[in-house]
């Protein structure tokens, strides 16, 4: 089935606004095993969206239009789907009748400019819009079928879900020689999107049945699998099959599957574990403390976290020495040791966290240039481990990536503990 997206509004082809639309619809899509072909923007000019609409059509079978159908007179998507069609706007009595509902609802009288929205390209169909008033609209171009969707993201989204991807589902399960897909997303953490190609580079020709493809999103890399084949029980073993060889090759680099999140693995890796976690964080400025108590409820294992961005901080609240400071700098082995397992004691935690280090860009050392973190990990009944990293890019990059290390130096442990146990 070809599929292609269509997005109107002057803001999109001006830099205002990013179109997410299509991002969005596009990964929904190909969870239902359609690639999009093909995604065009145009401006608001009414030639220039009836001629794309025209050659969208003479190519997909389904177009997924977005944005125009408002009630201002720069929303002319549908006058332009009437023109493509050859056939007038007519005022439709359902639409009509569900804008006055709308409207009474909210105890006003009906604005004259929403009456806009009523008018729909004879024959076409209009779905109802639970998000909002423009109604989606479906109309038959020769054999291609298009929808006309609101462009506010939620309203998009919203009728994306609830009628044109049914409806897409439905028309591929129709379908004779029809395919059968199979998903799974592995996520990991701690290897480049290049290694990640690379070990698994040797699996594909051993699952002729299953694409391999790569997703980065940092400061992880995602490997997603899909299965193909004339059944779905064909489509599930084989996608199996790749899975498990998969994971054999990158083994604890794989932090969880599809829609599974990083932060809620690891509080459930503490929880198992029955440990808490305290932070002591310099030049991350509490952004591991920022990820972990962005899931709620993680107060159960996360006590607290204390940035330690001034020397005099990092020994007045989590005991630094202040001669580690003077003989070996801030940002040493050392410092980060003695935070890890100062914030450890005085937050009476199972774990102490710590990271320092030069984020950039300036700053640094001829030994410890710009990007070098040390972060430590403190453990009971263990030595505190440091790993030190030389992280490339910018601030912002290296303060992520910083953060994620620190963050996987526990999760590795937790694992380790849940095996011995
Ligand atoms: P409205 O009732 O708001 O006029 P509409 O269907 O006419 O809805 P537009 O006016 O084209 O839609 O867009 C409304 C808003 O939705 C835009 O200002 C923009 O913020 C957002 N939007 C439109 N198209 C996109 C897109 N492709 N991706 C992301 N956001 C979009």
């Amino acid at each position: 089935m070809r599929v292609e997206l269509l997005c109107t509004g002057d803001e999109l082809v001006t830099g205002l606004i990013t179109d997410t639309n299509s991002a969005w619809l596009e990964a929904r899509l190909f969870d239902l095993g359609v690639k999009v072909e093909r995604v065009t923007l145009v401006g608001d000019v009414r030639p220039d969206i009836t001629q794309a609409l025209l050659e969208a059509a003479s190519r997909a079978d389904v177009v997924v239009v977005s944005g125009g159908l408002g009630p201002t007179s720069d929303d002319f998507t549908l006058e332009c789907a009437a023109a493509a069609a050859g056939v007038p706007l007519e005022e439709d009595a359902r639409v009509l009748g569900w804008l006055r509902e709308r409207y009474a609802a909210r105890g006003a009288p009906i604005n004259p400019s929403a009456l806009r929205m009523a008018r729909i390209p004879r024959g076409a169909e209009p779905v109802r819009n639970p998000e909002g008033s423009a109604p989606l609209v479906a109309l038959t171009l020769g054999r291609c079928r298009l929808f006309f969707l609101p462009g506010v993201p939620r309203e998009f989204r919203a009728l994306s879900d609830g009628v044109v991807l049914p409806r897409i589902q439905a028309e591929l399960a129709s379908r004779p020689g029809r395919v059968f897909r199979s998903f799974r997303l592995l996520r990991t953490v701690g290897i480049p999107e290049s290694e990640l190609d690379l070990a698994v580079a040797p699996l594909a020709p051993l699952h002729p049945r299953v694409v391999f493809g790569f997703r980065t999103h940092a400061p992880e890399n995602h490997l997603k699998l899909m299965a193909e084949a004339l059944s779905q029980g064909e489509a599930d073993a084989a996608l199996a099959g790749a899975e498990a060889d998969s994971r054999r090759v990158l083994g604890a680099r794989v932090f969880g599957a599809d829609s599974e999140e990083y932060v809620p693995v690891l509080l459930g890796l503490l929880r198992r574990a029955g440990a808490t976690l305290a932070t002591a964080e310099s030049c991350t400025g509490g952004l591991i403390a920022q990820r972990i108590t962005e899931i709620a409820g993680a107060s159960d294992v996360f006590v607290g976290g204390a940035v330690v961005y001034a020397e005099k901080m990092k020994s007045a609240w989590v005991g630094v020495p202040p001669e580690v400071l003077a003989r070996h700098s801030a940002v040493s082995a050392q410092t980060a040791l003695a935070m890890a397992e100062g914030v450890r004691a005085a937050c009476g935690a199972t774990y102490g966290l710590s990271v320092t280090g030069y984020a950039g860009p300036g700053g640094g050392t001829p030994e410890d240039p710009v990007g070098t973190v040390y972060c430590g990990l403190a453990a009971p009944g263990l030595p505190t481990r440091v790993d030190r990293l030389s992280l490339s890019g910018d601030r912002g990059r290296v303060r992520l990536f910083a953060a994620s290390h620190s963050l996987e130096m526990l999760r590795q442990h937790l694992l380790t503990v849940a095996a011995r146990s």
